[in-house]
């Protein structure tokens, strides 16, 4: 991609939102399968219960077959209060935060489409399961159904082995790890991270 194209795309992810987008090259990504183990090591809520979360999202090792056809990508960062990524009764804020990574995921993805880039594709946060269709009984794609948020629904980085730390040193950001049980007092960085692989 043109690097005229992916400043206009970094551009762009800052002025839908993002706090930090950054381009990195596709190369220097590690994606592991450990970081998809910690899907079922404790296990997730939403392992095998979602078409886009292990064991149904593409493993570490498909994805990194794929991404040897592609060379650059946008990662793209917002805070997120500690409070309401903490929070007990912060459900719903914490739910709509997810949600705006997905949105932001979405809509640079298709930017980069319009410009010319129609293989580009966007990776969220978190399961589309608990974003997207909490409120559903189960996955429709899982029972044979049209997912309901095409246009939404993407896999989250962790899901394919990305190892969200690594990808954020690579953007030159500083993230910590945010167990459950963290203190939001101690809390220094607190934010969700998303990416568009750029083709
Ligand atoms: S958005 Fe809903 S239906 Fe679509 S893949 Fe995710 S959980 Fe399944």
């Amino acid at each position: 991609m043109p690097q005229a194209n992916l400043d206009s795309l970094r551009a762009k992810a800052l002025e839908l939102g993002a706090d930090r987008a950054a381009v990195v090259q596709v190369r220097d990504i590690t994606m592991s399968d450990a970081v998809a183990f910690k899907c079922r090591v404790p296990r997730c809520p939403q392992y095998a219960s979602c078409a886009h979360c292990p064991p149904h999202a593409p493993s570490p090792e498909e994805f990194r077959r794929v991404l040897t056809d592609f060379h650059q990508a946008l990662v793209f960062n917002l805070h997120v209060p500690p409070e309401v990524m903490l929070g007990s009764d912060q459900i719903d804020a914490r739910r709509r935060a997810f949600r705006s990574v997905f949105e932001l995921a979405a809509k640079l993805e298709s930017a980069a489409f319009y410009a010319g880039h129609y293989l580009s594709f966007g990776l969220a946060a978190g399961s589309c399961r608990n974003v997207l269709c909490h409120a559903q009984k189960a996955c429709a794609v899982l029972e044979g159904r049209a997912c309901p948020h095409p246009g939404l629904a993407r896999p989250p980085l962790e899901a394919v082995g990305i190892d969200v730390f690594q990808l954020a040193a690579l953007a030159g950001w500083k993230m910590q790890p945010l167990g459950r049980e963290a203190d939001a007092a101690q809390v220094h960085d607190s934010s969700l991270t998303g990416m568009v692989v750029v083709g």
